[in-house]
């Protein structure tokens, strides 16, 4: 199986080879074609190194449109190291699309400074739960017209207690936007967010 046949554009796969990437991932070979097509909202069932950065990365790049300074889509990660890995994963990913802003929202790290990066334009914003609800409320960024939204390691991230971030982050989205939910395993918080806030998901397991 080729990245050419899951339906990646061409921008994508040149960045792919430039990674080195031979061939998908078990994880990429079931979600991406998935995630391109369908206008629908996903689970998978994923561990940490099967790819599955790529995985939902490739289709967001792919679908949201660099030419608008809109910010479409919007991925919640549990740390500021995962935050800044998915963030650099994306630049490369997306180095021959034009005009596309990926951005990274964690704490710790100059608030002014990020939001500054956010209001020239970001169309994919990655984030920490508490830094991304700081901004919120400080008006610092728009997500009201988001169409993707990434959950990644959710498990992790209610683990660690943020299921309260992750439902008023949620709550100031639209509801027509497509949800992609990234887990480890699927203990019942996750099942709780996926019946809250996600419509009929396809689910993928690897
Ligand atoms: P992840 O599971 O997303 O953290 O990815 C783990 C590592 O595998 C990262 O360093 C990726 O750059 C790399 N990777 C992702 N997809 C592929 C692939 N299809 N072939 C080779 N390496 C990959």
């Amino acid at each position: 199986n080729t990245f050419k046949a899951l339906g990646l554009n061409d921008a994508i796969l040149q960045a792919v080879t430039d990674m080195g990437f031979t061939e998908p991932s078990e994880v990429q070979e079931k979600a991406i074609p998935v995630l391109l097509r369908e206008a629908t909202d996903v689970v998978a069932l994923a561990q940490t190194g099967t790819g599955k950065t790529a995985a939902f990365g490739f289709p967001l790049i792919q679908k949201v449109d660099a030419t608008s300074r809109k910010t479409q889509g919007l991925i919640i990660s549990p740390t500021r190291e995962l935050c800044l890995q998915i963030t650099n994963e994306l630049k490369s990913y997306s180095k021959y699309v034009k005009g596309l802003n990926t951005v990274a929202v964690y704490g710790g790290a100059n608030i002014q400074e990020q939001a500054r990066q956010i209001s020239r334009g970001a169309q994919i914003i990655v984030a920490t739960p508490g830094r991304m609800q700081d901004m919120m409320r400080r008006n610092l960024v728009d997500i009201s017209g988001i169409d993707f939204c990434i959950l990644d390691e959710a498990d992790e991230m209610l683990n660690m207690g943020f299921y309260e971030d992750i439902t008023t982050i949620l709550a100031d989205t639209p509801k027509n936007k497509q949800t992609w939910l990234f887990s480890a395993t699927m203990p019942k918080e996750v099942a709780r967010i996926a019946k809250q806030f996600m419509n009929d998901p396809i689910e993928i397991t690897v």
